[in-house]
């Protein structure tokens, strides 16, 4: 093999590593947790905390409507049993009472809105919970084919890094130096073929005593953009 051509070679297999190594990265890149998922379990836990604490604050104000109610039942049971014979006495306790009742209805409404509240927020973290299940699941999906492909990207890059392992010391000292570092200054493009008359690289015509010692065994470059040229 000519020494462009093993240069050539050499520079399919450094692409197909580069290739690997972007997708590796790619692949690494889109493992990390998901936003949107991130952001619905802080939504859940939220709603989960806010349900929490209103559930509790129901029962409290279910506990102070039983407390109250069992004060007038108190109350009605003195007032009903005969006990209290004085007619003013009487009075008082009925105001009383009365005054008992409307305390009881209002500690009644406040009951009846920790309950809404607990029902409300309740349907909302069912829907979140729902949504959050879903999203999770379609995460973990794509998780497991990423991290399959992610084996097979690194098990392709092990495979060509060691065709060019094999590869590379069969070159030239000089000319794989040369190679290495025209591919880092021209963005990994180092041999190019010459197309018609032109370099395949940079496109500029290229004189015709050059092209034609491209075809021997010296290296030749683009007397513009400096690339190995390669004829075939
Ligand atoms: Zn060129």
């Amino acid at each position: 093999m000519r020494l462009i051509e093993q240069l050539a070679a050499l520079q399919a297999l450094d692409a197909q590593i580069d290739r690997c190594r972007q997708r590796y990265h790619e692949i690494q890149a889109a493992l990390q947790p998901a936003e949107t998922l991130q952001a619905l379990a802080l939504r859940r836990k939220g709603l989960q905390e806010h349900v929490a604490q209103w559930q509790q604050t129901q029962k409290q104000r279910e506990q102070a409507v039983a407390a109250q109610t069992a004060k007038i039942q108190e109350q009605e049971k003195l007032l009903y049993g005969g006990m209290i014979k004085d007619a003013r006495e009487q009075v008082n306790m009925q105001h009383n009472i009365e005054a008992l009742q409307r305390q009881h209805a209002a500690l009644e409404e406040d009951a009846l809105a920790a309950l809404l509240e607990v029902e409300q927020s309740s349907a909302t973290l069912a829907e979140v919970e729902q949504v959050w299940q879903a999203e999770a699941a379609a995460w973990r999906r794509q998780q497991a084919l990423l991290q399959g492909e992610l084996q097979q990207v690194i098990q392709e890059a092990r495979k060509f890094k060691a065709e060019r392992d094999g590869a590379a010391p069969k070159i030239a000292a000089q000319a794989l130096r040369q190679y290495e570092s025209l591919r880092q200054q021209k963005n990994g493009v180092a041999v190019v073929k010459i197309d018609g008359a032109s370099c395949g690289g940079c496109g500029s015509l290229l004189p015709t005593a050059r092209r034609q010692q491209a075809y021997g065994d010296d290296l030749v470059t683009c007397p513009i953009c400096g690339r190995l040229l390669a004829t075939t």
